[in-house]
């Protein structure tokens, strides 16, 4: 469970999903978040006795500013599932507190230790960094595209300066530092030298984190609506947390669609609405954690759309890498579109979005966010809640929001005086061998 991807280079996964009765469901319904938390994750984890479990989660969850954890919030015609209440002020908080506080138990237990190497575009990163520093056992590496994340999610990652944190600053795109991982974990002898673990959203345990707050939230709207199904709309970038949804919806959550919205980069909606899956190159946007054309999650996905079977999604993504489209028959696209509906929003509706929704609710979404409720008013089907996943405080995102609406949002108190701190950052080209040796160097043994 701590290793992040599978030593022929492919991504873990449970043997099954299991799915959940409407009992089941029901006696959900009205338990606090941690609690939900124990109940979704004990369907998974098995080898963590009880007590200890909901030491972890009740441990992780307090980290968040809003009593209710991720507390859905009811704006205009639809709902929104504020995600930004842990201590980087974006979703990736909800997986990455928890999984540092799994991580560390776990490495304790056997008197083990763990270097993690991961890549962000932003958001990743700082959480990721929150989620282990001073930790035992662990030490991090965290690549990020050099000058492609804001200012903000910069000094949130390079102010951290616990031993155990190591900030290397790419000159690249995401791509090419996720890249990198990528073909460090598939050096296996590397890996095993250096028990390599990832914190990127290509872990499991992340995706189960997130599994958690699909059900929170359904149920907090079925509570006020007596609805019977929900649609969640979902800013994407890397397809984590979508498949969390995926994941929520085949366990048996009524999930009627998951809205898959994209910035300019849309090789995903582009695959939902057309069956097109051909990478192009990636563009900087108002939305950077959502700059990302090839989707390791969607991987993922695939397996349980070629019907769990492993040979063809490597036989798949072979035909990808070398002619650029990725074979899906007629009949698995129309599977993939009864799941999921898709919109691309670019910039110019990004910031239309921010605005209006700003003048007629009173209510600051931060780019992602906006993306999201965008997506979602386009192609809702409308005959059920639509609950849009806020993935960052706007504050993150401050210059967008500012051209957007002429203000800037308030800076949480955790932000302020950020600027002024001590910063501890590698600069370094996109280069695996230099990656590799300056690991070598600073690596836990
Ligand atoms: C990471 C991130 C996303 C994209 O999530 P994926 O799991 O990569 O699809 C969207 N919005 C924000 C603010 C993020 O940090």
């Amino acid at each position: 469970m701590s290793k992040g991807l599978a030593d022929d280079g492919g991504l873990l996964l449970p043997e099954s999903i299991p799915v959940l009765s409407s009992a089941e469901l029901k006696a959900m319904a009205d338990l606090p978040y941690a609690q939900l938390a124990f109940k979704v994750l004990s369907y998974y984890i098995d080898d963590i006795p009880a007590a200890d479990l909901k030491g972890l989660i009740e441990r992780s969850y307090a980290s968040f500013e809003h009593p209710e954890v991720t507390p859905v919030i009811a704006k205009d015609d639809l709902f929104i599932l504020e995600l930004f209440h842990g201590p980087t002020l974006a979703f990736k908080d909800v997986a990455l507190q928890l999984l540092g506080n799994l991580f560390e138990y776990l490495l304790e237990k056997t008197d083990a230790h763990m270097n993690i190497i991961g890549a962000t575009s932003g958001d990743t990163g700082s959480a990721a960094i929150y989620g282990v520093r001073g930790k035992k056992g662990i030490n991090i590496f965290i690549l990020h595209p050099k000058g492609k994340v804001s200012p903000i999610q910069e000094m949130q990652m390079t102010t951290v300066t616990d031993a155990n944190v190591f900030n290397i600053a790419i000159e690249g795109t995401f791509d090419d530092a996720q890249a990198i991982v990528k073909e460090i974990f598939g050096d296996l002898d590397y890996k095993q030298k250096h028990a390599l673990g990832a914190v990127n959203s290509i872990n499991w345990a992340r995706v189960m984190a997130q599994v958690v707050y699909y059900f929170y939230a359904f149920f907090q709207v079925q509570k006020q609506t007596g609805c019977r199904e929900v649609e969640f709309s979902v800013p994407t970038g890397n397809f984590g947390d979508i498949f969390a949804g995926y994941i929520a919806k085949e366990m048996g959550l009524p999930i009627k669609k998951l809205i898959l919205a994209t910035n300019g980069n849309n090789i995903l909606s582009r695959f939902v609405n057309d069956g097109d899956y051909s990478a192009a190159k990636v563009n900087h946007s108002l939305s950077p954690s959502m700059d990302i054309q090839v989707a390791s999650n969607f991987e993922r996905y695939l397996f349980y759309l070629y019907d769990q079977d492993a040979e063809r999604v490597c036989k798949a993504l072979e035909t990808f890498t070398r002619d650029g489209v990725l074979p899906v028959s007629a009949q698995e696209l129309s599977q993939a579109q009864q799941i999921f509906s898709a919109a691309t929003i670019n910039d110019t509706e990004t910031l239309a979005t921010i605005g209006e929704f700003a003048r007629t609710t009173d209510y600051i979404l931060d780019p992602h966010t906006a993306i999201g409720v965008q997506a979602g008013k386009q192609v809702r089907s409308g005959d059920c809640p639509l609950i849009c996943l806020a993935t960052a405080h706007p504050a993150k995102f401050g210059d967008a929001v500012h051209q957007a609406c002429d203000k800037y949002p308030e800076l949480p108190p955790a932000f302020q005086g950020i600027d002024k701190r001590d910063k501890r950052l590698k600069t370094m080209p996109a280069d695996i061998s230099a990656i590799k040796s300056y690991v070598d160097q600073h690596a836990l043994s």
